[in-house]
């Protein structure tokens, strides 16, 4: 009955919300996962219920849309759209990164944001939820190309942002390169040298273990659950996708805590190396998608052992622990009983949403250690967060200092979600921990701000 109650009210609450955000469809998967946790939450806590909070978090603050015109090696103009998502500053201002891949739309980048502002809240420092990017594919352009993208997206996007203002960092195509046309642009422009990006280069104002922080935080999550169990990472073999930021440093975390990563991915496909990937293999999965700028299938030439799936996910490949770190829906309903089928123990998840809501189903009724993107992969902002404090200082904490900071934060992001979390039989649901977690912080400024 309860159940029936609570059903209904999510249906009426997402209605609404539908209505307000037409042909939204990961809007509205990202809203509607969160709404599971907060409206029964909502209905022990009427202060924020009578205030419309929850509703209003649902509508952007801002968003800025615009053109991007660029011209390409052969002289020929080329047009883009350029977003900037502004979601909720109640706690901080708006922080989260920029992607460039052809397939984002307002949705995406709206899911993206939406999920930041929890995510951002998790970490307990002052930090509001954005997300921005453009439909600008990086793949197969030039050096040049790439800059002359940047430059105009910047030209446009710098008066939206400002270190006390909306920080933006990288995300899916945006890496250290871009990072760094986009930051020279905002400098030249604005004649100012001020923490406005993170991400950014160690000579010019980036933190250490940065561009770590996200796959390591992944990995030091999925460690603090296992300790909840009196189990660790030694001996598990990984099932990783993803070949990028996160799914690189995601594979370097679990071979020194001792796990076996054995699967990583890109657009393409899946690789499977069941002798498991070392540190010298992973400097060259590293070369080919960060210098070379390749497909994956190139590893199987180098490593004969290893096989190349096309088209393919690694979620058949049976495996104790999973770190999906590609992109989002990435593992379905089938992919999540399979994983369980063959065994998999915990998911701890570096990409944003990577779980379509079914499979999420499957893994709470499972009960397995399964951690929710906005908690797993905190670690990348709250650096960025910490990059922020040093550019302010005008100063560079060691790597030993900054690791120790992040291993502290996921531990604190972790018991967060256990204290929101934890049900009468002791199973931790991470997804409502995470959700109510992040939710009262944001909530209980929005309310001492008014009506606005
Ligand atoms: P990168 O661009 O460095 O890497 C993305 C990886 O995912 C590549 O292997 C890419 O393959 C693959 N990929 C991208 N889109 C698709 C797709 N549609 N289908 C299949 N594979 C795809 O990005 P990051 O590593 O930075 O980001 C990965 C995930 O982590 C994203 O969900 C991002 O939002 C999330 N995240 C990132 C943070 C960060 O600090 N960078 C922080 C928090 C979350 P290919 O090379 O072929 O394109």
């Amino acid at each position: 009955m309860q159940h029936e109650r609570i059903a209904t009210k999510v249906n009426t609450f997402m209605a609404d919300v539908i209505q307000r955000s037409p042909g939204e469809p990961e809007f509205h998967q990202a809203v509607q996962e969160v709404a599971e946790s907060i409206i029964p939450f909502l209905d022990t806590h009427p202060r924020y219920q009578a205030a419309k909070v929850f509703e209003r978090m649902t509508v952007p603050d801002r968003v800025i849309m615009f053109r991007v015109v660029w011209e390409d090696d052969n002289g020929t103009p080329q047009i883009n759209v350029g977003y900037r998502v502004q979601f909720n500053n109640a706690i901080g201002p708006y922080k989260g990164g920029f992607r460039f891949h052809p397939s984002v739309t307002l949705g995406t980048l709206k899911f993206l944001g939406f999920e930041q502002v929890f995510k951002n809240s998790l970490t307990t420092l002052p930090l509001g939820g954005g997300k921005g990017g453009s439909d600008f594919d990086p793949k197969g352009k030039s050096d040049r190309e790439v800059m002359r993208f940047c430059q105009a997206f910047m030209t446009e996007m710098q008066r939206h942002i400002g270190q006390n203002t909306d920080i933006p960092a990288g995300d899916i195509g945006v890496g250290a390169r871009e990072i760094g046309y986009l930051f020279g642009q905002y400098k030249r422009i604005s004649n100012e040298f001020t923490g406005v990006l993170t991400g950014k280069g160690l000579h010019y104002g980036g933190s250490l273990i940065r561009p770590e922080a996200t796959g390591y935080g992944s990995v030091y999550f999925a460690k603090e659950m296992l300790a909840t169990k009196n189990d660790n990472l030694v001996g598990k073999t990984c099932l990783v996708s993803g070949s990028g930021n996160v799914a690189q440093y995601t594979i370097e975390k679990i071979i020194d805590l001792g796990g076996k990563p054995i699967t990583f991915s890109d657009s393409t496909g899946f690789v499977h190396d069941p002798e498991g990937v070392t540190r010298e293999k992973l400097a060259y999965i590293v070369d080919l998608k960060t210098v070379q700028r390749v497909d994956i299938s190139h590893y199987i030439q180098h490593y004969p052992n290893a096989t190349y799936h096309p088209g393919e996910r690694p979620w058949a490949i049976p495996g104790d622990l999973a770190f999906p770190s590609a992109t989002q829906n990435e593992i379905s309903e089938t992919d999540a009983k399979t994983l369980i089928q063959n065994g998999c123990k915990l998911v701890s998840e570096g990409a944003n949403m990577p779980t379509s809501l079914e499979g999420v189903e499957v893994f709470r009724n499972a009960k397995i250690l399964y951690a929710p993107g906005k908690a797993a992969n905190a670690g990348g902002v709250a650096i960025s967060g910490l990059e922020m404090s040093q550019n302010s200082m005008r100063l560079s904490w060691t790597r030993d200092e900054v690791d120790a900071k992040l291993q502290e934060i996921m531990k604190r992001i972790h018991q967060q979600c256990v204290t929101h979390g934890q049900e009468a039989d002791g199973y931790t649901d991470y997804v409502k921990g995470a959700n109510i977690a992040g939710f009262i912080k944001v909530a209980d400024a929005m309310l001492a701000y008014g009506v606005m």
